[in-house]
């Protein structure tokens, strides 16, 4: 199925689930381009399986449509729908040779014995494990196992392909090296992928575009450096990355008060006076050291390093000032400038808050 360039190849419409009174999706809208990789991001519970679930028919949804490559699917079954999918659990069958469980999907499909043997090698050469095709599943490691599922599920070249937490079942290692590979694997076929994952790091590493999603809703969809760098809430800033977060009062456009003086900020759209949460990541705070580096230097001020903890490639500092009313400010230093400046515990150094980075959210009714 082929769209004509504009048309997403994966539309959502106003997708609705519910299982009896509780309301696991609601009103899901989404657009996914011909050939983007898009995952689904969130906490445990969010309804991001359910969605991948909705998606390929394995439960339908409550209200809502869902169509591919411009056909509308929402009340196909799983079989009438065009699409390859690799859960957590491998779930590859025990009894048969890595060649017959790639094989599975391509019988009864008209082609040749010789088709499908053709069509076998080449998969196995594509994730790497020609070798092993007359073993068994158990006979292979997680990560192997795991790459077989993949196979299995691009084998028949479908329109889209579905990764429900393919990762998570291995050790960190396997799971870094097997997530470039899924990415390479992708871009080469060119196919449709949506992900599901609550690894944060993975999403931003392997996506396009990710969904964030929270409590059946989606909070935000964008490109990894987007969801990033400009969160559209405190939801999202708060579950993807470190951010500190610090009660402040808006002040006139583009302007945060604490307790002193206006900190200029990011532009915000909040009234004067209005309580905010002031927001930036620990990795945006710039140290200046004890005396400073520059007279100009924006967002300025004086802070008391209470701790520094080694994390190996960077220093993680809490940083004491009066200012943010007993909130301590995390920032994390590279070494080079922990070196540079000499910083140590206990001491007094100038930091600075640069305003692009220094954001302001809603403050979280409670
Ligand atoms: P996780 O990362 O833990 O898998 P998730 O974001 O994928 O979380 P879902 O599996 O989509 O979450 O579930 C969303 C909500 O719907 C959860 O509260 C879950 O308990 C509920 N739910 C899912 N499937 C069913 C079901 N078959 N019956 C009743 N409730 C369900």
């Amino acid at each position: 199925m082929v769209t004509n360039g504009t048309d997403p190849y994966l539309k959502i419409e106003n997708l609705w689930k519910a299982f009896g009174t509780f309301l696991a999706l609601k009103d899901i809208s989404l657009d996914i381009q011909d050939g983007e990789f898009v995952c689904f991001l969130g906490p445990s519970g969010c309804g991001k399986t359910t969605l991948l679930r909705a998606i390929a028919g394995l439960d339908l949804q409550s209200k809502g449509a869902v169509s591919q490559g411009g056909v509308d699917v929402s009340n196909l079954p799983p079989s009438q729908r065009d699409y390859g999918i690799v859960f957590q659990s491998y779930a590859l069958f025990p009894n048969l040779t890595i060649e017959k469980n790639i094989a599975y999907g391509l019988e009864n499909t008209g082609h040749s014995k010789s088709e499908i043997n053709a069509r076998v090698s080449e998969l196995l050469e594509l994730v790497g494990l020609s070798e092993q095709r007359k073993k068994y599943p158990a006979q292979l490691s997680g990560g192997q196992q795991q790459r077989i599922a993949l196979a299995r599920a691009i084998a028949t070249n479908p329109g889209l392909l579905l990764l429900d937490e393919p990762l998570s079942a291995l050790d960190a290692k396997v799971r870094v090296h097997l997530r470039h590979e899924i990415k390479e694997l992708q871009r080469k076929l060119g196919v449709t992928t949506v992900m599901v994952t609550h690894d944060q790091e993975e999403a931003l590493a392997m996506a396009d575009r990710i969904v964030v999603m929270n409590n059946g809703t989606i909070e935000q969809v964008g490109t990894p450096t987007e969801i990033y760098r400009d969160p559209a809430n405190l939801f999202v800033a708060d579950f993807i990355g470190e951010m500190n977060q610090i009660p402040a009062i808006a002040g006139k456009s583009g302007t945060l008060c604490f307790d002193a003086e206006p900190l200029k900020c990011a532009p915000h759209s909040f009234t004067e006076g209005q309580e905010v949460i002031a927001a930036i990541r620990p990795e945006d705070v710039i140290p200046h050291g004890e005396e400073g580096t520059s007279e100009n230097e924006e967002n300025s001020m004086t802070v008391r390093v209470e701790e520094m903890e080694f994390l190996g490639s960077f220093w993680r500092c809490r940083l004491q000032h009066p200012q943010f009313g007993g909130n301590e400010l995390i920032a994390d230093f590279s070494i080079n400038a922990v070196r540079r400046l000499d910083l140590r515990a206990g001491m007094d150094t100038k930091i600075e808050l640069p305003s692009g980075r220094l954001l302001a959210f809603d403050k979280p009714e409670v």
